[in-house]
């Protein structure tokens, strides 16, 4: 009997996954009728090369900074946005940090904007334009800053000056809040949420830089997809080091420290962190996939079975899908003997270790302890930030919000939720909502995208007229 019932069950098992990636398919949405929202694309090109203008670069010796160029930030904002500046009260928190309490009809669901006027460094002799002079070019803004985040933070404002032009008021009460000091990881937004929770303040809805309008990131996916972050990762800078007695390198033992270290460092490379499918990578793959490939969608509809192989296909890419299902570990330093004949009598290996939601600092240390194999070496946690709580999505008001302004915005993109890998100040906002998200509104290419931090940082000007745009409707919905 066996040689039917076997056929006959592979036969069926079969069609049950075909017939499951066959049904994998986008629900069908109700797209929100186009709406047209009239914004001033020149004044906000203006106002963006008048921040540009001001180097506001922030440093880790506070003493290297030029304050004025923060202060003339800060005054510049004064003078450009007068509406904002009689409508809303403005606190100064901390050594840099900007909150704007804008008054709604209520105080029950809250909004808070952020984005940051400080920038990295820029050095002109690397740039082919000067990076603070804000040239426009041919459609182009150039400047450090235009795109992390002094673009974001003009489209508030211009959003928010017109719209108490116009006599808008809000339904509930929204916040402006501006770091200066981002780039240096700095307490500004720290402190800017410390005072939200003095004050009893639960945001509805939080929104800081993150995911942007990107294409071709999600194999199989055509269509531009609009990555909101809800969730972030955190990171851990991790040492192991070992001492020795040091000595002439022309009698060397069998194993140097340096090479005892290196030998552990590969045992780590090739043992990762388990995969873990986190909210907001499932949500992302259950999103995405159904807009890929039948192959594609096989799998992800069939993650129960094909778990292990989507682990392979993240394994074996490494870089940012890789990123997005288990904490990474980079080997990133190494220190050893200051001459070449010489035994060290110290050696080192830094880690940088991004952690996934449900792990922790902690964990990763005695996890890489263990992988290591070796019990002399020593351990040791640098500076860390915990992975961040996971946001709400699904059919939650604030979610449906930002999703509907995105949506209004950029009609043809594929609105998904996504992990964040790198770093946001909005993770401070984890203690006092649910719903903090992460997009930075703007359609990016992936030249674009390797802008920041960059040299020749640069945005069309079309870019910053739709970023307008998007936080007048979102800014209408609040
Ligand atoms: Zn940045």
């Amino acid at each position: 009997m066996w040689w039917i019932i076997v056929p006959f069950a592979a036969a069926a098992f079969l069609a049950v996954l075909l017939l499951r990636a066959a049904a994998f398919r986008p629900p069908s949405e109700i797209k929100p009728e186009p709406d047209t929202v009239e914004a001033d694309g020149s004044r906000a090109v203006e106002s963006l090369a008048a921040m540009v203008r001001c180097r506001t670069v922030s440093r880790q010796d506070h003493d290297a900074e030029d304050a004025d160029e923060f202060e003339n930030f800060r005054d510049l904002l004064r003078r450009r946005y007068p509406a904002i500046h009689n409508s809303c009260i403005l606190d100064h928190v901390g050594r840099n940090g900007l909150l704007y309490k804008w008054p709604g009809k209520r105080a029950d669901a809250p909004s808070v904007f952020m984005a940051h006027y400080d920038v990295v460094p820029a050095d002109p002799a690397t740039w082919s334009k000067p990076p603070f002079d804000g040239i426009l070019e041919n459609g182009v803004l150039w400047g450090r800053g235009t795109l992390d985040t002094k673009g974001t933070l003009a489209g508030i404002l211009e959003a928010a000056e017109q719209l108490i032009g116009q006599g808008f008021v809000p339904e509930n009460d929204i916040y402006l809040a501006f770091s200066g000091e981002e780039e240096i990881a700095g307490d500004s937004a720290s402190e800017i949420v410390s005072a939200l929770e003095a004050r009893g303040v639960v945001p509805a809805l939080v929104l800081d830089e993150g995911g942007a309008v990107v294409e071709g990131v999600f194999p199989g996916v055509t269509a531009p997809c609009a990555l909101i972050g809800t969730g972030e990762k955190g990171q851990s800078a991790i040492y192991m080091e070992m001492e020795s007695s040091g000595g002439h390198a022309s009698a060397p033992p069998s194993h140097s420290i340096a090479g005892l270290l290196a030998a552990a460092a590969v045992r780590i490379e090739s043992r990762p962190f388990p995969f873990r499918l986190t909210p907001p990578a499932a949500e992302m793959f259950d999103t995405l996939g159904r807009h890929s490939t039948f192959g594609m969608r096989l799998i992800f509809a069939n993650l129960w079975l094909f778990r292990g192989v989507l682990d392979r296909i993240c394994r074996k890419s490494g870089g940012e899908l890789n990123a997005l299902v288990r904490t990474t570990v980079a080997v990133t330093e190494m220190w050893g003997s200051s001459a070449n004949n010489v035994l060290p009598p110290r050696a080192g290996i830094g880690l940088n270790v991004r952690l996934m939601g449900g792990d922790t600092s902690g964990a990763a240390v005695e996890r890489l302890r263990r992988i290591s194999g070796n019990p002399d070496i020593a351990f040791r946690k640098g500076v860390s930030s915990e992975p961040s709580a996971f946001s709400v999505t699904g059919d939650d008001d604030a979610w449906l919000r930002l999703k509907d302004a995105v949506s209004r915005t950029w009609p043809e993109a594929i609105v998904s939720p996504y992990l964040m890998i790198a770093g946001s100040d909005s993770r401070h906002y984890c203690r006092i909502s649910r719903n903090v998200y992460r997009f930075s509104a703007m359609a990016l290419s992936g030249e674009e995208r390797a802008l920041i931090h960059a040299n020749d940082e640069r945005i069309p000007v079309e870019k910053l007229l739709k970023c307008v745009q998007f936080y007048i409707r979102l800014l209408q919905s609040c």
